[in-house]
């Protein structure tokens, strides 16, 4: 496997980003932001959907003032984000972890500076977050909204940080279609070594979402780059935490719960795997032990993938083998497969514990 892009390692609280950390998954809340009941709500439930971190979107200094309670009643740490109005970041600074703006739309430069300052005297770091839909002027006049206008956009960006000083920085370069999107991270890559953060931005719903997303963002952990990511899907919250941790799984970038391995069926079948596949997702949810598990509609397949699993379903007509590391430990009637099956998965789950 690729080796991931030695990265600098920054803070945003107690969550390391770049380096040697893993991988983190943050979302955004849509609540209204001056609402703090309904922020710290939907907090929750990525929290306990296992986000890693959250942002907020501030759109005004009501919405900046209210950042004090939600931060002091948030499970997970805060980024803000912040465009064109530096008096919002200069509040949203003394409450929050992070802050994500891009000195480019902020204006005059004392203004930035003020901004630098704040988030020095807090440790915070700062995102860079280019956009190919607000691109500055010059770069999209020069080179359209093109990969080559975001990385030109981002470099000014951290340029801009860095003569006052500031490496506390992560960059993300967001476009609406995968190719750009990739191709902006790519070509930025080698030219620091600042930790990224992956995204396709305004991804759709989650059908679509979920296709754009396990591409670019997969293409991207392949290649070794990225460091923290989030998923963008215009629907459920939790959604979004599901798709980037399977997405990171498959990539190889993160070893956690079931990995299950399923036939796709065929004209073989003589039981209803559908509904056992559902049943064993469901019923092993919960376990963060990484096991490989299959669960296969015959033997054709069944035995061969057994050898690789640690516990494994070979269905056939009225019954079925379970395997545990490539040995058959039961020959059983197809209606107790799935509870055996999920026992064996608890019991190495336990192991060790
Ligand atoms: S494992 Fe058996 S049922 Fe499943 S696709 Fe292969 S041959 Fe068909």
């Amino acid at each position: 496997m690729v080796q991931r892009y030695p990265t600098k390692k920054i803070f945003i609280k107690d969550v390391a980003i770049g380096g040697d950390a893993p991988i983190s998954v943050q979302s955004m809340t849509f609540s209204d932001t001056r609402d703090v009941e309904a922020t710290l709500e939907q907090i929750k439930r990525l929290h306990f959907a296992g986000a890693d971190i959250v942002r907020v979107a501030v759109p005004d200094m009501e919405a900046a003032k209210a950042l004090k309670e939600i931060s002091e009643q948030s499970t997970l740490p805060l980024v803000a984000d912040i465009h064109f109005h530096y008096k919002l970041a200069l509040e949203a600074a003394k409450w929050v972890d992070a802050i994500r703006f891009n000195p480019g739309n902020i204006g005059e430069k004392s203004r930035i500076k003020e901004i630098v300052k704040a988030c020095k005297e807090r440790n915070l770091p700062i995102r860079v977050g280019v956009n190919a839909g607000s691109l500055e002027k010059e770069f999209e006049q020069k080179y359209g909204t093109t990969a080559e206008g975001m990385v030109a956009s981002a470099e000014y960006n951290i340029k801009f940080l860095e003569d006052l000083g500031f490496t506390d920085i992560k960059v993300s370069m967001k476009a609406s279609d995968v190719q750009r999107t990739v191709e902006a991270y790519r070509m930025l890559r080698p030219r620091n070594n600042y930790p990224f953060h992956l995204g396709v931005t305004e991804a759709g719903t989650l059908h679509h979402a979920t296709i754009k997303s396990a591409i670019g963002l997969g293409a991207l952990l392949l290649d070794g780059i990225g460091d923290t990511m989030r998923v963008s899907i215009t629907g459920e919250l939790e959604n979004e935490i599901l798709i980037a941790k399977d997405i990171l799984k498959d990539s190889g970038r993160l070893q956690e719960g079931l990995n299950i391995i399923s036939c796709p069926t065929c004209g073989r079948i003589e039981a209803d795997l559908v509904s056992a596949v559902a049943e064993v997702q469901e019923r092993t949810k919960h376990i963060k032990k990484p096991l490989n598990v299959s669960v296969m509609g015959c033997v054709v397949n069944a035995i061969g993938e057994a050898k690789h699993a640690d516990v494994a379903i070979a269905y056939g007509k009225g019954v079925g083998l379970i395997m545990v590391k490539g040995k058959q430990v039961a020959k059983l009637p197809e209606s107790e497969l799935v509870d055996r099956f999920v026992q064996e998965v608890e019991k190495l789950a336990n192991e060790g514990e």
